[in-house]
């Protein structure tokens, strides 16, 4: 595919709208297919593979949207080990990942010396790429934590909109607020790849904002994108109905397949270089096909869960998560098999965010 064509696809926020609401499957057919030729022309075949460790399910916050929430009072919670998080490390380059993402719930629990000591023997035992996303941290643990050896840091913004996100999002009291796009930046200044992100379909999330999510990941020039569909939890203020933002019925971007698969394909024509996940949130809505489509509408990577089995139905951020009870192993088998089944490769080492101009 020449420049020229792919300059067609530098959306405006009316085309990214009127998109979003297309429901034709014929239009909607040309999307995925230039979405799949966009992502072929720039990160290519390969499907990277990303480890997922989840290090702890402990959460200060009280996100509206999220399991892990404080005041979830039933969930049991737990924090790994530093040598059972190695294990995991271990396995992931016994599967010949190139990366191990580390994730957890704002857990203060989690020291920034005990969290550089185990970025520090990933890196010299395996020699990993090391994705943290630990939530918000200041800007010494960021530096302390990527002087340890780690390359990437993930960060939804969740969304654009700020009055909806103060709501579905409120601060921490005793700590100073700060957005997270302020984070991403200081993560892109000490080194990082910043990876971010928004859920398709919170309630009071509009079309519009959605169309602004996606403006927003192209102006910060992410490395990695991660989209899903926000999935009601009962325990939770949203899930219950209780935060609710009153905004017009035909305006409410719905938390569908469908509305995901347009944010991934439009996320590729306005962020063709950023790494995309095929996310386990789309897995759960379609477990049959949802990994597929996803890689077949803009996504080239995957996240094999590496979390031991016994942790795994703990870290429930929303309920019936995708593969709870599948060992490593078979995450491995599983996912292997669906990329090669649509006729793509495994990709090899880290998987960092290639700039055309590096080529
Ligand atoms: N504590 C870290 C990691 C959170 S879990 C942080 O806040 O950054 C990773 C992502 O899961 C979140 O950023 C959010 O986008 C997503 N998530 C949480 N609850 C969800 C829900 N109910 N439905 C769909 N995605 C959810």
């Amino acid at each position: 595919m020449t420049n020229e064509t792919l300059e067609k696809y530098d959306l405006d926020h009316a085309s990214i709208v009127a998109w979003l609401r297309e429901e034709d499957p014929a239009r909607l057919a040309e999307l995925w297919a230039r979405a799949d030729a966009v992502r072929k022309a720039h990160v290519g075949d390969a499907v990277h593979l990303r480890g997922l460790i989840e290090i702890s399910n402990h959460c200060a916050r009280e996100c509206g949207y999220c399991g892990l929430r404080a005041g979830n009072r039933d969930l049991e919670r737990y924090r790994m080990p530093e040598d059972e998080i190695i294990a995991c490390a271990h396995d992931a380059k016994t599967y010949q990942y190139g990366t191990v993402v580390l994730q957890s719930g704002e857990d203060y629990g989690i020291t920034a010396e005990w969290m550089a000591s185990v970025i520090r023997r990933i890196k010299t035992e395996t020699g990993l790429a090391v994705t943290l996303s630990l939530g918000e941290r200041t800007d010494e643990e960021l530096a302390l934590w990527r002087e340890a050896g780690a390359n990437r840091y993930l960060l939804r913004f969740e969304t654009s909109d700020p009055d909806l996100y103060r709501l579905i999002h409120p601060p921490l009291k005793g700590r100073p607020e700060r957005s997270r796009i302020e984070m991403l930046r200081a993560l892109q200044s000490l080194g990082y790849e910043a990876g971010s992100g928004v859920m398709v379909g919170i309630p009071g999330q509009t079309y519009e904002t959605l169309a602004r999510d996606i403006e927003t990941f192209r102006g910060l020039d992410l490395d990695m994108i991660g989209i899903g569909p926000y999935i009601s939890h009962p325990a939770t203020p949203l899930g219950e109905g209780a935060w609710r933002r009153p905004i017009d019925e035909h305006d409410q971007a719905p938390n569908t397949e469908l509305m995901t698969y347009k944010a991934v394909a439009l996320t590729r024509l306005a962020c063709p270089e950023a790494n995309i996940p095929s996310t386990t949130a789309l897995a759960t809505i379609n477990t049959a096909q949802g990994r597929e489509l996803g890689l077949m509408r803009g996504a080239n990577i995957v996240m094999p869960n590496l979390t031991p089995v016994k942790y795994r139905a703990l870290y429930e951020i929303y309920p019936a998560k995708a593969c709870i009870n599948e060992t490593s192993g078979e995450c491995r088998t599983c996912l292997t098999a669906r990329i090669r089944s649509i006729g793509r490769e495994i990709g090899q080492g880290p998987g960092e965010r290639k700039r055309r101009s590096d080529a």
